[in-house]
């Protein structure tokens, strides 16, 4: 008996076995976090990221690919084939400044990297995704792609943006077999937002644990950050042929 439910177990196919996916900003935070439960689910992974030695690191522990690029250099992607059954628009970055003293050089670079650069990707993977019947894009949003909220312009109007071009995605995919899906988390446990409470705790003269309770966790009804694996593990249910039926809303 016991030896029959052993072979049963190895012979169990995984969720994601012999699908390809890529992730951007894969190599650390959530990206990482979304390699690492698609790997174990059995996915083949290409980890695209900025930092070289993190994505090559990463790669090499999943046993995937490592695509090293600056993803901000939108018209390098113009070109771009992606041959991919899975893909995560997740690569980004957070500046914060009142509207007026937005530094414009910044306010483009987060709009080409997390607003365009996703669609560049999505344009490039589309058509072999559409030919097989079967895609998933899954953009990491974030509650600020849903509520705004004061000198995030940038990063809220590129998340917004995301948002628009998801639910577009959904409807243009919906007979082809290809999902597109929003995460919209709140705050997560990520190098991103441990420097956000830093900041926070240095410019209000307070405590972190005091930035967290009474400043990123106040409106927020799990009064805890919320982890990486935690967003992986939705992940890989939108990435699954279970998630078929759910496109287009956050
Ligand atoms: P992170 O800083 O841990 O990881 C971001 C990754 O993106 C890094 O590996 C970085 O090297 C890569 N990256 C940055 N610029 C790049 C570029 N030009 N080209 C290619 N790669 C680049 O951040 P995170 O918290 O894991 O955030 C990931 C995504 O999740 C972001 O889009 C962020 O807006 C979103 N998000 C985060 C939170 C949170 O609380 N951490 C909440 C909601 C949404």
């Amino acid at each position: 008996m016991r030896e029959a439910e052993g072979r049963a177990e190895t012979t169990e196919k995984k969720t994601l076995e012999g699908r390809r996916a890529v992730v951007t900003g894969g190599a650390s935070g959530i990206g990482a976090a979304c390699v690492r439960a698609f790997a174990a689910a059995g996915a083949t992974i290409t980890v695209a990221d900025l930092n070289e030695e993190a994505a090559k690191a990463l790669a090499d522990e999943v046993g995937g690919t490592a695509w090293v690029a600056d993803l901000s250099g939108t018209a390098a992607l113009d070109d771009l084939e992606l041959e991919t059954d899975i893909l995560v628009n997740n690569a980004g970055i957070q500046r914060s400044a009142p509207v007026e003293e937005f530094v414009p050089v910044n306010w483009r670079f987060i709009q080409r990297l997390m607003l365009e650069a996703s669609f560049h990707l999505c344009r490039a993977a589309l058509p072999g995704m559409y030919e097989r019947g079967f895609g998933r894009i899954i953009n990491i949003s974030s509650i600020r792609g849903l509520i705004a909220s004061p000198y995030k312009s940038a990063y809220i109007t590129a998340k917004h943006g995301l948002q628009g071009l998801t639910k577009t995605l959904a409807l243009e995919g919906a007979e082809q077999g290809v999902t597109a899906y929003c995460i919209a988390p709140s705050y997560v446990r990520t190098p991103l937002v441990e420097r956000q409470i830093a900041d926070q705790a240095r410019i209000n003269g307070i405590s972190e644990d005091d930035v967290l309770e009474k400043i990123m966790l106040a409106n927020s009804p799990i009064k805890r950050l919320v982890e990486p694996d935690e967003v992986g593990s939705l992940a890989v249910w939108l990435a699954s042929d279970n998630s078929g039926m759910v496109t287009g809303p956050t």
